[in-house]
This record gives C-alpha cells, structure tokens and sequence, in this order.
C-alpha cells in the first residue's frame, strides 16, 4: 500500500504538493473547506487525485501518513487540533518539497523586505549562470517547482506560517530580513511567539549553514544572539564592521567573511530607501557567500526592477510625483517609505487596522507629510493618532476620491505616497487590487 497525504487546502501550495505527491506515488486526497477553483480541479482530475470541496470529511484523513496544512489555515482550526491529537504530522509544503530535492536552499524569512531580497538574490545567481528557480510565497510554490523543474539551486520567500510547521527543512543559507509585530492576530497577539516561528528557518541548519540576519533590528539581534547554533551568523546593517559582517562604507556594501573582504559600490543602484540597501545587502552576502563575483553583483544589483506596489513610482505630473507602496501593510514598511521621501509628502494611509501601533512614525510624519488622506471604511484610529501632529487630514473612502484630492492639495516637487500600514480587504480585493486602482485613479488625472 502506497503512502497517503492528506493535503488541506487547494490554492497555490496545495496543488503544488498535491502534484509533488503524486509524482512521489502518495495516495493524494486533498480536501478544502471553501471553494475549489476549477483549473485546480482539473489538475487534481487529470492526476486522478481525490478532492472534496466547501467540507473536511474527518473519517478520511485518519489513515494519513502525512497531513499537509496550507499555510492560510489556521493551526487553532478544531480539524488540524483532531488530526494533530491522533498523531499525524501536520506539515507544510516547504517541509514536504524540501525531502524530495537535494538542491542548495536559501531560504528569506523576515516581516518585510522577503519578496525584494528573494527576487534580489535570485536574479543576482541567476545572471551569475546559476541553475536556480525562484519559489515559495512568490510565483510557483516550491512543491511544484521540485515537481515539474528540478534545480540545484532555490531561493525561497517563506512565511512564519510556513515555518510552524517544518519538521527536518533546513536552507544552507537562512536570511531573517526584519522582525517587527504584524499578523500577530495568528500568534495569539504574542510577538515572543511570531518572532520564535521566525527563528524556526535555524533549527535544522548544520554547522556548514550560514543564518544571516539585520543586525539593525534590535530585538531580531538580541534573539539570534541568544539561540545555541552552530551555523555560522552573518549580520547585515550599517553599523558594525568585523569579520561575518555585512556593512557600508561610504557608498560602497562591505562584506567581511573568514574566506574574503568583498567591496560593493552601490552608486546608482535603481532602487532608494535604506531598507532597499539592507535588502541589497542581503542578498549580496547571499551571493558572495556562494562565490559570486563582484562585479557580477553590482551589474546584478544595478538592473534590478523593484517588484510592483513596493515603492513603485507611476508617474511624475506637473512635477508631483506619484508613488504607489500598496504593499506596505505594516507600520514598520511604511516608516522606511517615509524615511525615503526627499520632498513633502501627501500621505495615502488606512485599510483595515492590524493592530497597529502608530507611534514610531510620529517624527517621520512631523517632518515629512504635509497632509494626509486616510482611506479607509473605518478610518478613527488614524485620526486619533495623528490629528494632533498633522494641519491638514482628509477623509475618503474610494481610491479615486483620494488620488483628486492628493491631487488639488500637493504643490510642484511634492510627493503623493500610497502607503496603507493596513491591509486592504474593506475597500479592495487585495493590496495588488489597491496598487492598480491607484496607478489607475493616478493615469486619468
Ligand atoms: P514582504 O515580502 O516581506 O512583504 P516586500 O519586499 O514585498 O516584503 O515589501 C513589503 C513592504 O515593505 C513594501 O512596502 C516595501 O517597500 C517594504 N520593505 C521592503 N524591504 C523592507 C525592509 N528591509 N524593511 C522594511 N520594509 C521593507
């Protein structure tokens, strides 16, 4: 008798650990508590894979060797508890792809910044003439990637959601960008907890692994300091100098590592803010830790397009420039948007509140935004929080009405900055729906 997984969830995860699965000769069922989209449907068709739709059906998933638990379900869901109290391992699909390749993981975790260094690193070892894919929280899952693409080389943007429930996955280098309180409503509002998911990409690494982290981020620091491990650590950020460090030194990235001392210039890098500096940091300890050359890293780094909704410039009218940053939903994205604003700034701010704690942004706001448009179906808390420190607050509620009005206030040289600190689900369907519906409202201006 084959072996069977039961895979919870069938979007972009799911089917690809259901293919991944099959491949492998799993007995499949994948079971999802909504909806099923049909091109999935027809995937798990076509692979004779067993599904059920809008229903968990307990009874067939007792017989299960493996349960694979999407990253969108929560662990405190009574059937993951029921499965879990029998003894089947609940895994992820990172867990579950990692067994099935033998291929070098570099595995980027952190609250913000994961998408950027992760496409960062992977077009620096691509353009370095690297066998290497790009997977995880981004494009293809990694599941499908081992399936359909096998590489010697991934780099892979993962979750904390990702990381509950590893078991032996480990990534030759780990890299934690930042760790600042966000989705904390899944950590029972314990960022103690968060920030230990996080540190789970360490804890199958070997001594021959690497684990870097920004050293910037205080209590990201303190933690890493403080975990017994035999990896090497390597700490990004623009102040300390010493050997397993990364660093700035005037306009040019240093890395320090036992093996070499490596000098990046960063003149004319596309992408502005500090934390792009930390990203390309990052992913330039990557690289060379992985014998990359320099100048392939600086030509790398220097045709490197931002991805979209990250601090995406639209279009300069009448000498405004119109910045689209959707994809900030946390208050820590937003303060280095802010701090990468060189003109006065109309600020776009609101969405469904996270928890957010605005206190941090007071001195960027005092200096830099000059009015601000909460947009917003419940927009209080952002006029609680800044009514006393701005002249002028609007409030809106369609990205239209918000895009005009920016418009009439801003002044020649000013900036209008999209840059929510909230999630988007009252007034769009996600942030990527926010980000085009202001590059829209921005083009018919
Ligand atoms: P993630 O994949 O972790 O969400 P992204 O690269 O998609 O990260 O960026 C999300 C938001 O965070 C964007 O607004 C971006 O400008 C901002 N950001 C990117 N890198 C960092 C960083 N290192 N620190 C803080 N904010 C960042």
């Amino acid at each position: 008798m084959s072996e069977k997984i039961v895979i919870l969830g069938a979007g972009e995860s799911g089917c690809g650990t259901a293919l991944l699965a099959k491949k492998q000769g799993f007995q499949v069922f994948v079971s999802d508590q909504g909806s099923i989209s049909q091109s999935a449907k027809n995937i798990f068709d076509t692979l004779e894979i067993e599904w059920e739709e809008e229903t968990h059906t307990l009874s067939k998933m007792k017989d299960a060797q493996y349960i694979m638990k999407s990253p969108g379900i929560r662990a405190q869901t009574p059937l993951v508890q029921s499965l879990e109290a029998i003894d089947i391992p609940v895994i992820s699909e990172i867990e579950f792809a990692s067994k099935y390749t033998k291929a070098t993981l570099i595995g980027i975790t952190g609250s913000n910044g994961k998408t950027t260094t992760a496409m960062m690193t992977y077009k620096i070892l691509d353009d370095a003439g690297f066998d290497v894919a790009l997977a995880g929280n981004i494009g293809n899952s990694f599941a499908k990637e081992v399936a359909e693409n096998e590489r010697q080389f991934y780099v892979l943007e993962i979750s904390s959601f990702q990381l509950d429930n590893i078991v032996n996955f480990a990534p030759h280098i780990g890299v934690i960008t930042n760790i600042t309180p966000d989705h904390l409503d899944r950590y029972g509002d314990d960022f103690t907890a968060y920030l230990k998911s996080k540190l789970r990409i360490n804890e199958n690494q070997t001594q021959r692994d690497f684990l870097l982290f920004n050293g910037e981020d205080p209590q990201l620091s303190t933690a890493v300091q403080n975990i017994n491990t035999k990896v090497t650590l390597h700490e990004f950020g623009t102040l300390n100098k010493n050997i397993n460090t990364t660093y700035i030194e005037n306009d040019n990235i240093l890395i320090e590592t036992k093996k070499n001392k490596t000098m990046i210039n960063t003149m004319e890098f596309p992408l502005k803010g500090r934390h792009n500096l930390l990203n390309a940091m990052a992913a330039s300890t990557v690289a060379n830790l992985l014998d990359v050359s320099k100048e392939t890293i600086r030509e790398s780094l220097l045709n490197f397009k931002g991805a979209p909704h990250r601090l995406e410039p639209v279009l300069k009218i009448q000498n405004i420039r119109y910045i689209n940053d959707s994809k900030a939903t946390n208050v820590n994205a937003v303060y280095f948007a802010l701090e990468s604003m060189s003109a006065p700034t109309i600020w776009i701010v609101g969405g469904v509140d996270k928890g957010n704690d605005y206190e941090i942004l007071y001195p960027l706001v005092r200096e830099k935004v000059k009015a601000i448009i909460c947009l917003g179906v419940d927009n209080q808390k952002i006029i609680n929080a800044f009514q006393s420190i701005t002249d002028l607050m609007v409030e809106t509620q369609s990205m239209k009405e918000a895009v005009l009005i920016a418009k009439k206030i801003a002044e020649k040289n000013d900036n209008v900055l999209l840059s929510p600190a909230c999630a988007s689900f009252d007034l769009f369907q996600n942030y990527e729906d926010r980000g085009d519906q202001f590059k829209q409202a921005v083009r018919e201006l």
